[in-house]
């Protein structure tokens, strides 16, 4: 069987910074419209006109079975939900998920955010500490990646952060993965400590990179829809994903407009652009 070069070229980092540009244009466009009376399929029917209007397809209409540009995830939906007519509500805490083929690149990225709800504030606060210590997750994964020799570091960044935050658990059903020309590729990026290394981290390495954090417990089944990734407690749960390239003078965030210059600095990493 072909096995893709777990690293990419130069040329084809700054082609995959196209797809990026891409991905983060879409998911910004959904963020936007976030709000209550609002529904996940509008926020797919308003990201896959970005997309295309960018020269790309939705990725995620390329995998077998589903049909969306986006998945979109409420509550204690953690993963994978499918986009549906039922409009968002105060309160929600709702994940986004989606990513752009643009010639033959691929980007993906999601991001969490939580909608107001005046009458709820303890519950608002709760999601929204939630979200951020997913998002924060992340950030510390991909400041791990900077400085790590091999991927397993990433992970062990992860769980450090996570478990001196509180009672949070990190999904381990799921996992980030290498990304290029496909969304999915070697090698696994697992969001907690593992044993074995995992691959080298050096010039050309491109992964996205994705913690999924419950409030409760970790254990998940998927809804009768086949998609939807559902915490078994019905515990609350995030989800922050960018896609991070590796090079020769440092790691650029492909998914962020400014690199991740802005949420890495106070972790100490300053992103270099892809030469
Ligand atoms: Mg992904």
């Amino acid at each position: 069987m072909f096995r893709r070069s777990l690293y990419k070229s130069p040329a084809e980092l700054r082609s995959m910074l196209v797809a990026g540009s891409a991905t983060a244009a879409a998911l910004d466009e959904a963020r936007r419209l976030v709000a209550p009376g609002v529904t996940p399929l509008e926020l797919d029917a308003a990201a896959e006109r970005v997309i295309r209007g960018l020269g790309g397809r939705p990725n995620f209409q390329l995998v077998p079975g589903y049909r969306h540009t986006l998945c979109v995830s409420v509550d204690d939906d953690v993963v994978h939900g499918i986009p549906g007519d039922r409009p968002f509500r105060a309160g929600d805490i709702v994940s986004v998920d989606g990513g752009a083929d643009v010639g033959g690149w691929n980007g993906d990225a999601a991001f969490t955010v939580v909608i107001p709800d005046a009458a709820r504030p303890e519950v608002v606060a709760a999601r929204e500490r939630l979200s951020e210590v997913t998002e924060q997750a992340l950030w510390h994964g991909i400041a791990a990646l900077a400085r790590a020799r091999h991927l397993n570091e990433v992970g062990a960044a992860i769980e450090d952060y996570v478990l001196g935050e509180g009672e949070y658990g990190i999904l381990t059903d799921y996992v980030g993965h290498g990304i290029g020309r496909e969304m999915h590729e070697e090698p696994p990026v697992f969001n907690y400590r593992v044993d074995r290394r995992g691959a080298a981290v050096r010039p050309g390495l491109v992964v996205a990179i994705e913690p999924m954090i419950v409030a409760g417990a970790v254990d998940t089944f998927v809804r009768d829809d086949d998609w939807t990734v559902t915490t078994a407690d019905g515990a609350d749960a995030a989800h922050w994903e960018h896609s991070v390239a590796v090079h020769e003078a440092g790691i650029w965030v492909l998914t962020a407009p400014d690199g991740g210059a802005a949420a890495l600095a106070p972790l100490g990493v300053a992103p270099v652009p892809i030469p």
